[in-house]
């Protein structure tokens, strides 16, 4: 059996400056694409899948960016042609895609959709097309129309999209070899949640919820979307998504398993609602909870059985499309003077300013350099810090992650340990969240041995900091990946959302 493997993977933030050309896009092919095969990936499980399954992987192209703004809409053309004449050029038993859902390119607002009707248009009814998903898409009926299973990762962070897109090239081998029939129902809720981790509160009571249905209900997948709100399209927003094999359900039975698991979710909207601490009330917090431990008597640098405190600035989460180079953190924690109140100090992992860091690079380890650090893209998220800072430690930036994505590269471009006022300050050079303790051991920093490490990411760096933190702290301070939802402006869409408009209901 053969299984063509494709995809674009794009969540574009329609908030954020410039345009995203093919230039910012990571894509693979072929040999590139079987090298994926096991890394905690959906591209590593896609692979991985067809080997355990005995099926033959035919690997077409695979395009990755980090989120950003709108796609340019020559690249998604060239993309989406060069996946259709892959198709087109060869014969094969199924096809999945490997999505994340909320790609937006210039003229087409749901990128997906639009692939998959033009796969499905090409190789007919009778091949199975399955694809798996980010549980940040904004799922569209259109997507639903044109492929035989959604399989969305269920956790944030996202530990699970290798397990999902395995769960894909099952389901598609199943429809091939059995001849079966697989649809998918959609239920979407007006709701624009803020980004909400699946390891805690109602992220993680919610999930247990909608997995027990799953478990309950004769279907194949049940996937919660959680939508990604920072995009100004009209199908933007939460849902659910049934799917479902025709000699197993009905259209009507789907169709109310979507619903009845959406209106838990209506029904548990406040629950939702974000609360954001200024970056100052979060390094307060954080200090307060400093204080409580090291009044119990254990705040020795032996001690490490004491994990730090976590603050997160959620808000400038290259995750979401933000620059990563934001200082409204940084600065709370240099005016509390974190250095000299605290036992065991502080660090901050990372901010990207790809000029300071080459700055320090030129200078050396040991050397005093006059910086200003960081806000180089915009006014919203701070001011540069001008001071000057001792080099502490280089490094090339190149790191494989170890927690989520497990095995999978990442290239930080040039990063630089900086000591600003006896804070250890990692800079790095290109744009990405902190999803584990790598950027900070590249540079020699062991976060154990900190009162208080501060990074930059919304939920994906729990999958290594969930179990090591004492306590996280959430900082939300201005910035294009706010828990504040109702700050951006809405003109695609003039249907009510919560939390926005009182009038938002469900159903309908
Ligand atoms: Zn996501």
């Amino acid at each position: 059996m053969r299984i063509a493997i494709a995809g674009i993977s794009h969540e574009t933030n329609t908030y954020c400056q410039g345009v995203t050309t093919s230039a910012h896009f990571y894509v693979r092919r072929a040999q590139a694409m079987q090298a994926a095969a096991g890394q905690e990936t959906d591209i590593g499980g896609a692979m991985a899948a067809c080997e355990r399954l005995g099926a033959a992987a035919v690997p077409l192209m695979f395009a990755q960016a980090q989120p950003s703004g709108l796609i340019e809409r020559a690249t998604f053309e060239a993309f989406a042609n060069e996946i259709i004449q892959g198709l087109g050029s060869e014969s094969f038993d199924a096809v999945v895609l490997l999505l994340h859902g909320a790609g937006v390119a210039d003229g087409v607002a749901d990128i997906e959709g639009e692939l998959a009707a033009r796969v499905r248009q090409l190789v007919g009814e009778e091949i199975p097309v399955v694809a798996s998903f980010d549980l940040h898409g904004n799922i569209t009926q259109r997507m639903c129309d044109n492929l035989n299973g959604v399989f969305a990762c269920h956790h944030y962070p996202h530990i699970d999209l290798h397990v999902q897109a395995e769960a894909a090239v099952e389901l598609a081998v199943t429809l091939s070899r059995d001849k079966r029939k697989g649809r998918c129902s959609l239920a979407s809720i007006p709701m624009l949640l803020p980004t909400t981790t699946t390891f805690e509160g109602i992220g993680q009571s919610m999930l247990a919820e909608v997995l027990a249905q799953e478990a309950e209900t004769p279907c194949v997948d049940i996937s919660w979307f959680h939508g990604f709100p920072y995009t100004d399209i009209e199908h933007v927003g939460c849902s659910v998504v049934v799917s479902w094999l025709e000699d197993e359900m009905t259209q009507e039975q789907a169709s109310a398993v979507a619903r009845g698991v959406g209106q838990r979710l209506w029904d548990q909207r406040e629950a939702f609602r974000p609360t954001s601490l200024s970056a100052e009330q979060a390094v307060d917090t954080a200090v307060a909870e400093v204080e409580v431990e090291v009044d119990a008597g254990t705040d020795t640098i032996t001690d490490t059985g004491r994990g730090p405190v976590v603050i997160h600035e959620t808000s400038d989460n290259c995750g979401a499309g933000t620059p990563g180079d934001g200082t409204h953190l940084l600065r709370a924690m240099l005016d509390a003077g974190l250095a000299q109140r605290l036992p065991r100090g502080a660090c901050f992992g990372f901010v990207v300013d790809a000029i300071t860091a080459a700055q320090a690079h030129a200078a050396g380890v040991g050397a005093e350099i006059a910086i200003e650090l960081g806000a180089r893209t915009d006014d919203l998220h701070g001011t540069p810090i001008v001071t000057r800072a001792t080099v502490r430690a280089l490094h090339d930036g190149r790191l494989v992650l170890q927690h989520m994505f497990r095995g999978a590269p990442l290239k930080l471009g040039p990063l630089a340990r900086l000591d600003i006022d006896g804070l250890d300050v990692v800079v790095g050079s290109r744009r990405s969240q902190t999803f584990d303790k790598e950027p900070f051991l590249a540079v020699g920093i062991d976060v154990m041995r900190y009162d208080i490490v501060a990074l930059k990411s919304s939920n994906h760096f729990r999958g290594c900091f969930q179990n090591i933190a004492q306590r996280i702290v959430t900082a939300d301070p201005p910035g294009l990946s706010t828990h504040n939802i109702s700050v951006f402006p809405r003109q695609a869409t003039a249907r009510a959302f919560w939390p926005m408009n009182e009038q938002a209901s469900f159903p309908g």
